[in-house]
């Protein structure tokens, strides 16, 4: 009997597991045997792969040939151990040379034909490889840039079953060397920027204020007044992602599918579902192989539902346990997956079904009962869990008279110093910015000057008990904005202010 093994990675969530390919030919009838715990689409493998071995005019084992992945206890998901497998069957088959094979991990899926497909979670992938000791990756060519993320790996790029050949020989792909070493940071052409925001400069002042203290903020008024403006110019006044944190999210867009050409993602994500979008999209999950969700992608960046009111309540629940914990735990039917998901949240709706509600000058065309049903859309939980609401009016300046906001440059200074003078404070304690503080650790941090304002706020019921919670948070940001370690009566009153504009009010 002839044998021989090759290495990939499992990836339940982030967490990746190296797998053992072990082949063996011989002892038997002729057909080929998988083992090992895959799914269906890791047992396609088996075709994949032979009709790709067909294809280079190479022949498939006459013999009985088992292919075994182990650990086998170990739930194996998704068509990228295809390279791993053929490889060994390669090996074993005394087509190529065993030392390259057994000492590369490899992760990529074969078409039929042959070509080499890219596959989602490469830099995960590669991150467990290193851990574990490899210093060797084989990997789809179109994936070499998302592969080199991984210092301290030689990467080999194959487009083709031909390519692999080459490689286990070690002989370089022709074209191999041309190809860059360093990905080439691409900028966006244009990034949105808070100076286009004209004639509304509370608004402008409400987004630097969560962004200064990572609170999540609920902006609503009539269409077109710039909701959805204001929310994509919240990631450019958010600082850069440290280097542990852009690996972090880089590894999630790596398993959500998304290109990494343009290197390790260095700023704040935003992600903005529909309101259609599945529990899936949302959530994360999928029939065959989970998949990071909308919350997942927006880690340690901006999540912004537009339209709030119109995702279905299911969706919108299913917010309130990450939101909390800054993760999400999807449960699949032989395992549980987990992915990071600690998210900015701004919401966006219109006051009523019609827009117009509480707008000056404009009649609201909708009956009381549809903008009860409307409102009651957006369950109490959800909303409690938002410190700022902000209600936009249309401005009463034409766009030529409205002075320009303040660009987002001046913004994001501010904010940084806000987020340093957070960081000095909250050192120690697991969390770094003031939205993030629970209450009864909130109550714990010295005393506010002016409490009173917010005891006569709960007396004449415009504050409940756990409004009292969220004023002293965005207190906080505010001195922290201010350049102080004191909250002041001024902050207390400016805080409340931040509170007062209920969604609900406006009926
Ligand atoms: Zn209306």
């Amino acid at each position: 009997m002839s044998t021989a093994s090759a290495w990939s990675v499992a990836l339940l969530g982030m967490e990746g597991t190296l797998v053992e390919v072990e082949a063996a030919i011989g002892g038997g009838l002729p057909r080929t045997v998988l083992v090992g715990l895959p799914d269906a689409a890791l047992y396609e493998a088996r075709d994949r792969c032979r009709a790709a071995v067909a294809g280079a005019g190479l022949a498939w084992p006459n013999q009985l040939l088992t292919i075994n992945l182990t650990p086998a206890s170990l739930p194996k998901a998704g068509s990228h151990y295809d390279l791993a497998i053929v490889s060994a069957v390669l090996v074993a088959s005394g087509i190529v040379p065993r030392t390259i094979a057994a000492s590369s991990v490899l992760v990529g899926e074969l078409g039929l034909d042959g070509r080499v497909r890219e596959v989602h979670g490469v830099l995960p992938a590669l991150l467990a490889a290193r851990g574990e000791g490899f210093t060797t990756a084989i990997v789809a060519a179109g994936q070499v840039a998302e592969a080199e993320l991984v210092d301290g790996l030689t990467i080999w790029g194959v487009s083709c079953l031909a390519d692999l050949i080459e490689v286990l020989h070690g002989r370089p792909v022709l074209g191999q060397a041309a190809r860059s070493t360093a990905p080439t940071p691409q900028l966006p052409a244009y990034l949105p920027d808070l100076a286009d925001v004209r004639g509304q400069p509370d608004a402008c002042w409400a987004l630097e204020v969560a962004a200064a203290g990572g609170h999540h903020i609920f902006l609503h008024g009539a269409p077109g007044v710039g909701k959805s403006m204001l929310a994509e110019r919240l990631p450019g006044v958010l600082p850069d992602l440290r280097n542990d944190e852009a690996l972090e999210v880089s590894a999630v867009h790596s398993l959500a599918g998304r290109p990494l050409t343009g290197g390790l993602i260095r700023r704040p994500p935003y992600s903005n579902p529909h309101h259609n979008a599945s529990m899936a999209a949302m959530i994360g999950g999928g029939a065959r192989v989970a998949r990071p969700g909308a919350i997942s992608v927006a880690h340690r960046g901006v999540l912004f539902l537009d339209e709030v009111a119109e995702f279905s309540a299911r969706v919108l629940d299913a917010l309130r346990t990450p939101m909390e914990t800054g993760k999400v735990t999807i449960a699949r039917s032989v395992s549980q997956v987990c992915y990071p998901a600690r998210f900015q949240l701004v919401m966006a709706a219109n006051p009523c079904p019609c827009g117009m509600l509480g707008v000056p000058g404009r009649n609201c065309s909708c009956t009381p009962m549809s903008v009860r049903r409307y409102n009651e859309r957006l369950s109490g939980p959800i909303l409690d869990r938002i410190d700022i609401h902000h209600r936009l009016l249309p401005s009463r300046l034409s766009l030529a008279e409205a002075p320009a906001g303040e660009p987002s440059a001046k913004v994001a200074e501010r904010v940084a110093l806000a987020r340093q003078r957070q960081a000095r404070r909250l050192a120690g304690t697991p969390w770094r910015l003031n939205g993030e503080v629970p209450g009864a650790e909130l109550r714990k941090l010295p005393q506010a000057q002016g409490m009173s304002l917010l005891d006569d706020a709960v007396r004449c019921g415009r504050l409940s008990a756990r409004g009292i919670d969220k004023v002293l948070r965005i207190g906080w940001t505010l001195a922290d904005l201010d350049g102080t370690d004191r909250i002041t009566r001024t902050h207390l009153a400016s805080a409340l202010g931040l509170r007062q504009d209920s969604w609900r009010s406006a009926a």
